[in-house]
């Protein structure tokens, strides 16, 4: 499998689609290696919850965000959880806005790029701020500031991105001395170097305007900075007059009418963002564009375990893939896994396996020592599920044409940035270079919901872990299993307790009872029990098809008090239970199933179909259910709409 793992980075690398850069890395200190911006929370290590720190090494990269508008696009018509696509646009992060240069004073030719997604606010700007890495500062910064920007520039390097985004130090920052020009006024104004602008997003530097964005308004009042308003609330726009307005008290950030803003002074502030837009355009000092806050995807770990980026560098001939024959490029055998403290990968220390030849000129040469990513491993193992005992390709085409993609897949919300982003860059990248045939890896995927105990999350430090080996000694596989998708909706979860998973032992009892203590009718069932019996085929049907494993189950304990209060049990109604049974308690419906002269096994009938005509009815029941539970059974016409029930 690792093999082809290689295989897949080579056929990457050769489409320019891997990368090596020497990067700003987030690091684990005690993990000792680096990690993806997708395994940062909060600032701290996603494995062991340490606080991550910034290093600078030379790191493989794939370029995810050369796909990150399609990304985008197909969670339009992808049939997933809503809560998983929520997270990924939020994660791939698109704005569309106006992008301009602003020239600094002074200094015939220098010029910074901002991005700005209100170029209807442009005439608010009351100050620029340059991220500390931009290459300008050194450049523009004034003699009697020059110490003052060193030092914050410095001290800015030993924090995190992380913990500058979080910003819960306040705002800081330095005013460089120097100017800009603002293109929509031609008005000058500071510039300042502050950690909250990061290098790495946008362009690197913001316009500020204080008066409509909430973390200028911060920083300008912490600095003493001019606050301009430009936008005002519809109502407030006409008769407006700037010497008696209030000073604001935060950020207005809503819509409204733009005012102190030249040609544009009572336009609507939305659709003065067009108009702002084009103007700049027409003098040719801006242009709109549209910016991602989704990165590279940093796939190089300096541990032991995983398979090696299939590199080899030579002086003479440079940077080569190992070719395809040469795969896999096996780990060698280590006394010493533990990764070392300076970064440098643990296969570093092993020289049988770093010396090598070059595949060009025969000359010596060095493997690259970082493995990669295991999240590469998994972004493709369903594409070689159906073709595993295949040794010569990766995967078989035929095989894969018939199984995937994968029709229906269920995993953790936990997984939204990570391993469901990743495999669907991996299935686009495959797609586009015509291995696969389809763009997007699972059809339907569904988030599940968490099983807590007592209300809370199950964990060692609250000692309320619940462990189904015991449940399961006690009242089978069948009855934890049942509890377990009864609890609530299986997007959702519930609150595990002894207590409902008893009513579970008593209903799979009931059962039993019903199927071994009575005498089984080969007559047709009266109407009225075909009737009920179609409707819970229909409605148990339908459930397990929708993931709705709570309510079908309620539908079979609806069903099985009716037909306990029956005179007779009917061939068909014990054939129908025990075959909707099958999937929630395989065991118990087996046994049944042979008791009653059923062939073997129960798990390979065909699942009953209803009869439409027996479905449609004069009346019908309506369960009222809360929480998968029902609580009372409404008797209303067939034809009532939801209103009326
Ligand atoms: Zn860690
Ligand atoms: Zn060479």
């Amino acid at each position: 499998y690792y093999k082809w793992t290689q295989w897949i980075f080579e056929i990457l690398y050769r489409r320019g689609l891997a990368y090596r850069k020497l990067a700003h890395v987030n690091w684990c200190p005690k993990d000792k290696t680096a990690l993806a911006n997708e395994e940062v929370v909060g600032g701290l290590c996603e494995r062991c919850g340490t606080p991550v720190e910034k290093r600078a090494i030379e790191q493989w990269f794939f370029k995810i965000t050369d796909y990150a508008q399609r990304l985008l696009d197909n969670l339009d018509w992808i049939d997933w959880s809503e809560v998983i696509k929520v997270a990924q646009r939020e994660w791939i992060g698109r704005s569309e806005g106006l992008e301009f240069r602003m020239p600094v004073a002074g200094h015939e030719g220098v010029e910074f790029a901002v991005f700005t997604t209100r170029p209807d606010t442009v005439f608010g700007v009351t100050y620029a701020v340059l991220a500390p890495e931009h290459h300008l500062v050194p450049i523009i910064t004034t003699p009697d500031r020059r110490a003052e920007v060193d030092a914050y520039v410095a001290r800015t390097r030993t924090l995190s991105e992380q913990e500058r985004k979080i910003g819960e130090r306040g705002k800081t920052g330095v005013f460089t001395g120097a100017y800009a020009v603002n293109p929509a006024n031609g008005e000058r104004v500071p510039i300042w170097i502050a950690d909250y602008v990061l290098a790495t997003y946008g362009t690197g530097a913001i316009m500020a305007v204080p008066a409509h964005d909430q973390r200028d308004f911060e920083f300008a009042t912490e600095f003493g900075l001019e606050i301009r308003e430009v936008i005002v609330p519809p109502a407030e726009a006409t008769g407006y007059d700037p010497a008696t307005r209030p000073p604001l008290q935060a950020a207005y950030v809503d819509a409204g009418v733009m005012v102190n803003s030249g040609r544009f002074t009572g336009t609507e502030s939305v659709a003065g963002k067009t108009a702002v837009s084009e103007w700049f355009e027409e003098r040719g000092v801006g242009k709109r564009t549209v910016i991602y806050k989704l990165r590279d995807w940093l796939i190089s770990r300096q541990r032991y375990w995983g398979p090696p980026i299939p590199i080899i560098y030579c002086d003479d001939c440079g940077t080569l893939p190992v070719p395809e024959k040469d795969l896999p490029v096996l780990l060698p055998d280590v006394d010493e896994y533990v990764p070392t403290t300076t970064g440098s990968s643990p296969l570093g220390r092993v020289p049988s396996f770093v010396n090598t030849t070059c595949p060009e000129c025969g000359k010596p040469a060095r493997r690259e020592t970082d493995v990669s990513d295991t999240f590469l491993d998994s972004a493709w193992y369903f594409i070689r599920y159906p073709s595993a005992d295949r040794d010569d390709v990766p995967w078989d085409a035929d095989l894969t044409r018939k199984w995937l993609p994968v029709t229906s897949y269920i995993g953790g919300p936990e997984h939204a940035r990570l391993h469901l982003l990743y495999s669907r860059f991996i299935c686009l990248a495959l797609n586009d270079l015509g291995l696969i045939e389809f763009s997007e890896p699972y059809k339907r995927f569904r988030a599940h919901g968490l099983i807590t105990k007592d209300g809370r999350k199950m964990s060692k430090t609250w000692g309320n872990v619940v462990n189904p080996d015991e449940y399961i000694d006690k009242y089978g596989a069948d009855v934890m299993r049942m509890y377990a998708v009864f609890i609530g909706p299986y997007d959702q979860g519930g609150d595990f307790s002894d207590r409902d998973l008893g009513g579970m032992v008593r209903f799979i009892h009931r059962i039993w009872t019903l199927i071994t203590t009575n005498q089984i009718s080969g007559h047709a069932a009266p109407l009225s029990a075909r009737q009920m019996l179609h409707r819970t085929i229909k409605r148990v049907t339908e459930d397990l098809e929708a993931l709705k494993f709570n309510t079908a189950i309620a539908a079979l304990m609806e069903y099985l008090n009716f037909i306990q209060k029956q005179p007779a049990l009917h061939a068909e109604e014990a054939r129908s239970l025990l075959l909707m049974l099958a999937p929630l308690a395989p065991f118990v419906s087996e046994e049944l199933w042979e008791r009653i002269g059923g062939k073997y096994s129960i798990h390979q009938q065909r699942w009953p179909e209803y009869d439409p005509a027996l479905v449609a009815l004069d009346e019908i029941e309506v369960p009222v259910q809360v929480n998968g539970r029902v609580r009372e059974v409404l008797k209303v016409p067939a034809d009532s709409t939801e209103e009326q029930v």
